[in-house]
């Protein structure tokens, strides 16, 4: 293991944070438990005070693929992979495009587009060393309680990618902001939208300094450059009162923050 320095403001697909030392994990080390896990950066807020933090090295970067089985290391981004299921039509993988990240990251968020989710596909993942089946572990919409580490994952293998649901999948994704983002801000409340109320408290187009409620899409929270964790936190913050002021609900943020 070793250390690096890794810029947020640059590093997270939002743009946001500062210069914060990181531990490197690489292949054989122990994993330490007093430190939290961080894959792309994609779908992160990191403050100029986060936890200890560590991150796979490109150690964890692999695909292999024999007698059927398909074992991906979890520093592996969700583009390299999407490649290798076209190339050798692997079906179940569609939705990879154009959702950045690390298969470490896609796991513990249970990422997903529409009703296809990585746990659809998934077999068994390594988890502070331990291989860990699916039906093992707890996991629902955005969420999954992994408990630990993942550095490597099985997944279940069928054959057919289907272009025609990549294009459509593609093309869902044309009304969502191309400014810097961190995805959605909040996950939709049960029966509900969480982009929907952010437009009916008025808050959609709402700025603070050089963060702002995308009027794309209300649910992302998009930086125009230069945008800090502290008024990123401040609009968060606002939604979460006013939509509970209005409507009772309480959002709660997809977006980690640390
Ligand atoms: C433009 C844009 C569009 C997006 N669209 C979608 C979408 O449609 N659907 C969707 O689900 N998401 C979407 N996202 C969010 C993001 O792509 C996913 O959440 C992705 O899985 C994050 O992966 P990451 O490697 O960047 O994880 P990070 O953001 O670095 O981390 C996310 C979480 O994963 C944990 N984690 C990371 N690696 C590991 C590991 N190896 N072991 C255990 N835990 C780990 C972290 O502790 C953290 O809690 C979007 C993001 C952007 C910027």
């Amino acid at each position: 293991m070793f250390f690096k320095i890794i810029d947020f403001s640059k590093f997270s697909s939002i743009k946001v944070g500062v210069p914060i030392e990181v531990l490197m994990l690489e292949r054989g080390d122990d994993i330490p438990n007093d430190r939290m896990i961080v894959g792309h950066a994609n779908n992160l807020l990191v403050s100029s005070t986060p936890p200890p933090l560590m991150m796979l090295s490109k150690d964890f970067s692999f695909i292999e693929f024999e007698d059927e089985v398909l074992t991906v290391g979890c520093a592996t981004p969700t583009g390299k992979l999407l490649s290798f299921a076209k190339k050798n039509g692997l079906a179940g993988f569609e939705f990879f495009s154009k959702l950045p990240g690390s298969i470490g990251g896609m796991l513990a968020m249970n990422a997903g587009v529409k009703s296809y989710e990585i746990f659809n596909i998934l077999d068994a993942i390594k988890i502070d060393g331990v291989w860990v089946k699916k039906e093992n572990i707890e996991y629902g919409y955005r969420f999954s309680k992994l408990g630990g580490v993942a550095t490597e994952v099985r997944f279940n293998v069928t054959r057919g990618f289907s272009k025609a649901l990549l294009d459509e999948l593609v093309n869902l994704r044309s009304n969502q902001p191309k400014t810097a983002s961190a995805g959605s801000a909040f996950k939709n409340p049960e029966g509900d939208y969480a982009g929907r109320l952010i437009e009916e408290v008025g808050l959609k187009g709402v700025s603070k300094g050089a963060m702002q409620w995308s009027e794309v899409h209300a649910n992302f929270l998009v930086n125009h450059g230069g945008g800090t964790f502290e008024e990123a936190r401040y609009l968060l913050d606002l939604v979460k009162e006013k939509v509970f002021e209005k409507f009772g609900i309480k959002l709660v943020e997809e977006v980690q923050v640390l």
